[in-house]
This record gives C-alpha cells, sequence and structure tokens, in this order.
C-alpha cells in the first residue's frame, strides 16, 4: 500500500490562566485549553491524523492522560512519537489540511506562524500545510474550541 489517510479531531474547553497553545505556537489570549498537557487542540488533531493514518492506538491510550509524565507537557512530545512510528513504518507526510473551529480568537493573524512550525516540526514544505480558521456560526458552546485535521501519508519504499 502507497498511500495511507488519517483524520484527527480534538476539542478542549478553555482554561484561564493557561497560555493558548495552536500548533506549537503561543497565541495571545487571555485563555488557554483546559487539559493534562499543554492542551494544544490543533497539534491533538495531527497527532492523532498520523497515529490513524498508520493504523496504531489513538493519542488518549498512547499518551493516557492518567500519567503524570504528560501532566502539563509539551504537546510536541506527542506528535514526535506519532512522527517517529510513521517513520518507522516507512511513510512520510505528503499534506495535511487542518481546520480550527472557533468565534475567538481570530485564527487569521497566526495562520502563517502556525504553518511554519508546523513545517519545521513535520519536516513538510509549507505550501502542503493548509490551515483555516471557521467560526461556529451558533452551532454548539462557545467555552473552547475544536480542530480537525486530515493527512495524507506515502510510503518510502
Ligand atoms: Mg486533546
Amino acid at each position: 500500500m502507497n498511500f495511507r489517510i488519517g483524520l484527527g479531531f480534538d476539542a478542549h474547553e478553555f482554561e484561564k490562566g493557561k497560555t493558548l497553545k495552536l500548533g506549537g505556537v503561543s497565541i495571545d489570549f487571555p485563555e488557554g485549553l483546559k487539559g493534562h498537557s499543554d492542551g494544544d487542540a490543533l497539534l491533538h488533531s495531527i497527532t492523532d491524523a498520523i497515529l490513524g493514518a498508520i493504523g496504531e492506538q489513538d493519542i488518549g491510550e498512547v499518551f493516557p492522560d492518567n500519567d503524570p509524565r504528560w501532566k502539563d507537557a509539551d504537546s510536541v512530545i506527542f506528535l514526535k512519537e506519532a512522527l517517529k512510528r510513521m517513520e518507522s513504518k516507512g511513510y512520510r507526510i505528503v499534506n495535511i489540511d487542518c481546520v480550527i473551529i472557533t468565534e475567538r480568537p481570530k485564527i487569521a493573524p497566526y495562520k502563517e506562524a502556525i504553518k511554519k512550525n508546523l513545517s519545521e516540526l513535520l519536516q513538510v514544505p509549507i505550501q502542503n500545510i493548509s490551515l483555516k480558521g471557521k467560526r461556529r456560526e451558533g452551532l454548539c458552546k462557545e467555552n473552547g474550541l475544536a480542530c480537525f485535521c486530515t493527512v495524507l501519508l506515502s510510503h518510502e519504499g
């Protein structure tokens, strides 16, 4: 099989007194995302998309939230583990497509910085990384945000 596709989803509530991180980038916003780790829902959705594409367990199974090692952990650790597993199976990322669903903060001012950081973390050209900020248009509560990510992998061999 030469190609694999993966889908990731994650949602976190806002929490006061925490730094908001999305895609490994700190965002100027009064609230962060609640969670055992740093709460970076975008990195969590990308990690889950990669793990899904290679047929591994999901992020919550690989990094249980009752494990003290992951308390306030930088979510880059989770992403790097997923990348390591992907590489060990001989795959590389072709492209990723992500959506952040939230009314606030506005994603547009951070889009390029997040894409640049993802490009470095994933070792994927920036033109193969898509990031969209979408508003929920009245659906669901506004006390958090959600992210979707799809990833396409190709086998090196
Ligand atoms: Mg999460």
